[in-house]
């Protein structure tokens, strides 16, 4: 029986031999390091930090940002890829590189002098100082660009920062974090080097969650915390730098539901090989069949999709509007396409042994972060109509 395949266009193949590579040693490290191990942090709802030097080994930042904060020529494809592979296995792992190594990264490479570039971005690359990225906040995420709430105040040499972040992956044990505030002179967006440890920063795990449920995640409160002017970001341009951080992480956010999905559909075709009822292997039915045809045009959709929104964006042509249809289309398509997935397990597709329903729970996370669907859509809508939604 053919071996299950989720890249039926040979997309792959497109590549160059150094990026297939890269991709192949992400593949080797999931299935060799991660999987073993992965449910059962999820069900500890625990990171593994032992998989951190191992990551290091892999050297992977470096094939997507140089030292100075510059992009490789080939970085968005570079990320889709290891994103891709990573999801396929699990999304988790995906996430806390992500936020590392895109939105945190991306915020001091975007953000930074370069000094602050000179001191964080080497030990970011090593994983010897990892970042995490606070924007969203108890109050609402989609509002946040207008309705921000955290503020700063400029008192001598340093700021006061005051407010809460929330959802904030990775805070519970980062050297610091990003925290994006409201200057209250003047309406300004800041971003600040939080570092750990520094008073008035405090972190609180949030617990209870059905997805991602290895990702660390963080309620951060921010009570009068003082932090030296030279931990502000001194390059950044108000909100425009924090959206363009956005932009180019929502790219790598389509890229986890590409994964997520060509993951889940390679372990139901394995299934449907297999598993057995009324005397045949269930992949004999017209039905599962059906499904596991659906589940392909799906993800080679979102793959196709994605490989080109990535060569657009290393090309200089990727607008807002490109990412968020990416990312509205690939949330929506990796639900439908996992849905079936554990569909074609039958009971055992709520089992974390069978795989699947891991994959099942972290498309939820998809769906919602990073712009949810509804506020991706009216970002298209906008673009498409010349007439805004938004209020
Ligand atoms: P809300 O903004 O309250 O939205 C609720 C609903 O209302 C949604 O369906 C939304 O689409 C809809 N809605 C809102 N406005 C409109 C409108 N104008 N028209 C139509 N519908 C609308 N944030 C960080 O800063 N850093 C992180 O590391 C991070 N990691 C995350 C990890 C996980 C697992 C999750 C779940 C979230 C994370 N987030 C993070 C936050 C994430 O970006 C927000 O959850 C997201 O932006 C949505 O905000 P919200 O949850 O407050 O939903």
């Amino acid at each position: 029986l053919p071996a299950p395949n989720a890249d039926f266009f040979g997309l792959m193949d497109t590549l160059s031999a150094e990026q297939r590579e890269v991709a192949g040693r992400v593949r080797a490290f999931m299935h060799a390091e991660v999987a073993p191990i992965m449910n059962e942090y999820w069900n500890r709802d625990e990171f593994p930090h032992q998989i951190i030097p191992k990551l290091r080994e892999l050297d992977l930042i470096r094939r997507i940002w140089r030292e100075d904060g510059s992009r490789q020529p080939d970085a968005t494809v570079m990320e889709g890829l290891i994103t891709l592979e990573a999801c396929k296995v699990d999304v988790s792992t995906a996430v806390f590189f992500g936020v590392h190594a895109g939105l945190a990264l991306a915020s001091v490479a975007l953000g930074g002098s370069a000094a602050q570039k000179a001191e964080w971005l080497p030990k970011m690359m090593d994983l010897e100082a990892i970042g995490a990225f606070g924007l969203t906040e108890p109050e609402g995420g989609s509002q946040v660009s207008q309705g921000m709430r955290t503020t700063c105040k400029r008192d001598g040499n340093s700021w006061i920062l005051r407010g809460q972040k929330k959802w904030i992956g990775n805070s519970t044990f980062s050297d610091f974090t990003v925290i994006w505030a409201r200057d209250v002179d003047g309406g300004e967006v800041r971003g600040f080097i939080v570092r750990a440890g520094t008073p008035g920063y405090s972190v609180e795990k949030i617990e209870g969650k059905t997805a991602l449920r290895i990702v660390q995640n963080g309620l951060i409160t921010l009570d009068d915390c003082r932090v030296p002017d030279a931990d502000r970001l001194q390059e950044t341009q108000g909100w425009r730098t924090t959206a363009e951080v956005l932009r180019l992480t929502r790219t790598g956010v389509a890229w986890q539901g590409v994964g997520c999905a060509a993951g889940a559909y390679e372990l139901a075709l394995a299934y449907a090989q297999e598993r057995k009822q009324f005397g045949k292997r269930i992949g004999e039915f017209q039905l599962i069949q059906n499904h596991l045809v659906h589940m392909l045009g799906n993800v080679t959709a979102m793959f196709t999709m994605c490989l080109h929104l990535s060569h657009l964006t290393d090309a200089g042509k990727m607008h807002d509007e490109h990412a968020a249809l990416a990312k509205v289309f690939t949330a929506a398509h990796c639900r439908a396409t996992v849905a079936l997935a554990r569909e074609t397990f039958g009971g055992n597709g709520i089992l974390l042994e069978h795989g699947v329903a891991k994959h099942f729970a972290d498309t939820e996370a998809i769906y919602s972060y990073e712009g949810t669907n509804e506020i991706n859509t009216l970002v298209v809508g906008r673009a498409i109509t010349g007439l805004s939604a938004f209020v």
